[in-house]
């Protein structure tokens, strides 16, 4: 039962074939039987799930089910669930349980979903091989004895999905977040434009660049979650006041002689891959041009830049967001002698080293000596790189590109700071511009594992987005069904 996509599942509820509680006691069955060894989940949250599928079971019966009713999910740590812990995987919110629920949990609860537990992720989800997170790392489900990165931050819905361990879940994007786990795990990972899900209610990171999406392992899977977590939300003054909607199975936007654009960032040619991702992106482009699109090379002059832009950014932002855990209201609190030596102590033992580096370089970055040169040249280069991306589309409606250099690394790779976060390299851009962009699965490497390509698409394109993904993992056809990945 857990090889089923929530299209297949949501069929087979509404015939009547499986219940609900048989679909959740499988996934609970398997969570208890790989759980551990995976350490995808933070909280389980079996009985819950239970109550979740015996409601979703009498709205079968009653005929009036709700859009994904029944349908059991991994929702990231990141999301504050009323009454269920939420940690941001930091020892800081260890004990935390939220009075309130996020927008984008109720949504899923609205909709009828089953909520399996709260999924593992790097600490306040700055990371890239969710190594960060104080509850040690996820594992790949991929060639699982080696040991390898489920990637970050929301490497723990990752790795429940492609494990089945969950039908979908949830992630959180703020420089790749999304794209890259799912890249790496052969799932589907979507981008949403900002401003299309609500952050309300969803540990702050980078404000201006969080952004919440779904994980799944089809493209349809993925806009029937985003049709579920999207739309306006008062309490997120950032919130667009557009839906997103889709009908699956989604259109085909190419063949029967229609006609697309797809755009090639030339800057990426001159970054270095490995020969898989290559050959799959050079593959992929040959079948979408056998059904009729036309690529065109278009220009991003400071996408290199990107990242330079995004880890100050991201850390100035962070280091105003963090600033909120200081022992008094809500989290960790180590007393010391005074005020002061009370939030040093908690601060200190709260956060892990690399929340602590990323506050570091944030408060630098504000200071009064460098906000000229390093935070306000950031925005800069951040208001070029989302016009560049405005002016390119013009010239194409869709652009694709890697959605990271390579394949899934062993967890014990010891990288420097700086190695981690040029791995953002292809997915940093899309947040600082806010754009949408999916990661879908490209194929296979020689080594039998997942790579993943990107579609990026203008403000609130999303729809088009999916649309072309879907073409490209028909093209791609990689097998990934749980049990066909970890052969048991
Ligand atoms: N890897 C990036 C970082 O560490 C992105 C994280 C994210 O998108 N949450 O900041």
């Amino acid at each position: 039962m857990i090889d089923l996509t929530i299209t297949q599942a949501l069929e087979k509820l509404k015939s009547g074939e499986i219940s609900a509680t048989e679909l959740t006691r499988a996934y609970i069955n398997r969570i208890e039987k790989y759980g551990a060894e995976l350490n995808c989940y933070i909280t389980q949250t079996p009985e819950r799930a239970l109550s979740d599928a015996a409601a979703a079971d009498a709205r079968y019966a009653a005929g009036n089910p709700l859009p994904l009713d029944g349908i059991p999910i991994a929702m990231k740590d990141l999301f504050a669930t009323r009454g269920i812990r939420t940690t941001a995987a930091s020892h800081m919110l260890e004990n935390f349980v939220p009075q309130y629920e996020s927008t984008v949990s109720q949504k899923f609860i609205d909709a009828g979903t089953v909520l399996l537990g709260k999924a593992n992720l790097d600490e306040f989800a700055m990371g890239t091989f969710s190594k960060t997170s104080f509850f040690g790392a996820p594992i790949n489900p991929w060639q699982i004895s080696r040991k390898l990165t489920a990637g970050g931050s929301s490497g723990g819905t990752t790795s429940a999905v492609a494990s089945g361990l969950a039908i979908a879940g949830t992630g959180t994007d703020t420089g790749g977040s999304i794209r890259f786990p799912s890249a790496i795990t052969g799932l589907v990972g979507m981008k949403p434009t900002y401003g299309l899900c609500s952050r309300w209610g969803c540990v702050a990171f980078a404000s201006s660049l969080d952004t919440p999406g779904p994980i799944a392992r089809t493209v349809d899977d993925a806009a029937l979650l985003l049709s579920a977590m999207a739309g306006h939300d008062p309490k997120d003054s950032t919130s667009a006041d557009v839906g997103f909607h889709a009908h699956t199975p989604l259109e085909p936007v190419l063949g029967d002689g229609k006609k697309l654009r797809i755009g090639i960032i030339t800057e990426f040619n001159d970054v270095e891959i490995s020969s898989d991702m290559k050959r799959l992106f050079n593959a992929r482009i040959a079948d979408l041009k056998s059904i009729g699109a036309e690529i065109v090379d278009v220009s991003i002059p400071n996408i290199l830049d990107a990242l330079a832009a995004y880890y100050i950014i991201a850390p100035a932002e962070a280091s105003s967001n963090l600033a909120r855990y200081d022992g008094m209201r809500y989290g960790l609190r180590v007393d010391g002698n005074d005020l002061i030596d009370t939030y040093k102590k908690t601060r200190a033992a709260g956060f892990g080293t690399e929340v602590q580096r990323r506050m570091i370089v944030g408060t630098a970055v504000l200071s009064s000596e460098s906000y000229e040169v390093y935070f306000m040249q950031a925005a800069r280069v951040r208001r070029m790189i989302a016009d560049s991306f405005n002016s390119a589309f013009n010239q194409c409606d869709l652009i694709l590109c890697p959605s990271s250099a390579g394949s899934a690394m062993p967890l014990d790779s010891d990288l420097s700071p700086l190695e981690y976060y040029a791995l953002d390299l292809f997915t940093v851009a899309m947040n600082l511009a806010g754009i949408p962009a999916c990661s879908v699965p490209a194929g296979l490497a020689e080594n039998g594992l997942p790579l993943g390509i990107q579609v990026v698409g203008r403000r609130f394109d999303d729809m088009r987005v999916l649309q072309l993904a879907k073409h490209i993992e028909q093209f791609a056809g990689i097998d990934n069904r749980p049990t066909k990945i970890m052969g048991k």
